[in-house]
């Protein structure tokens, strides 16, 4: 018999697990969460005046078609479409975001710094490899 999997959380990764798991045609697991509610981060709340509160964002950006076709079945149309465009303010300039992107907007001394300071990093992750998430 197959062994039964135990997802741990209803959150956008356990709910993912389970869809797949089902679209593997595999049934024997079970999901436990300890919220009265799914959704994780990811859920949203209706309040008396019918306003909705998202816990955190809803903003997604995939680059991943097996994913936004999930979506497409999933949602319909019921979501929106919009070009982001982010900007933060630092060093007396505005820098588009994802920030980690666009550090060449920064000073040159800067970028610099960021550069060495990730090779160091790379170096020294050589010599000690990380053993754990802590
Ligand atoms: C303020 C904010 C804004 C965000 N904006 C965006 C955005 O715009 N776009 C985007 O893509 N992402 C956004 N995120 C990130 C997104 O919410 C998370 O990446 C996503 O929710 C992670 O999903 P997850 O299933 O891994 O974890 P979670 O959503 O944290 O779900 C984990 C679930 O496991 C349950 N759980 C934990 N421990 C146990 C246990 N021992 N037993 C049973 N159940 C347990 C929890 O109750 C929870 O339901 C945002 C997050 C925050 C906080």
């Amino acid at each position: 018999m197959d062994k039964k999997i135990i997802i741990i959380g209803a959150g956008p990764a356990g709910l993912g697990a389970a869809y797949r798991l089902n679209e593997l045609g595999y049934t024997n697991w079970q999901i436990v969460e300890k919220n009265g509610y799914i959704g994780g981060l990811s859920a949203s709340f209706k309040d008396s005046q019918g306003f909705t509160w998202d816990v955190g964002g809803h903003v997604m950006f995939s680059h991943y078609k097996y994913f936004d076709n999930l979506v497409d079945k999933l949602l319909g149309n019921e979501y929106l479409e919009h070009l982001r465009e982010s900007w933060i303010w630092i060093m007396e300039r505005f820098v588009p975001y994802p920030f980690k992107n666009n550090i060449r907007y920064l000073p040159k001394e800067v970028v610099y710094d960021c550069v060495m300071g990730l090779m160091e990093a790379q170096n020294n992750n050589k010599n000690n490899p990380t053993a754990n998430f802590h």
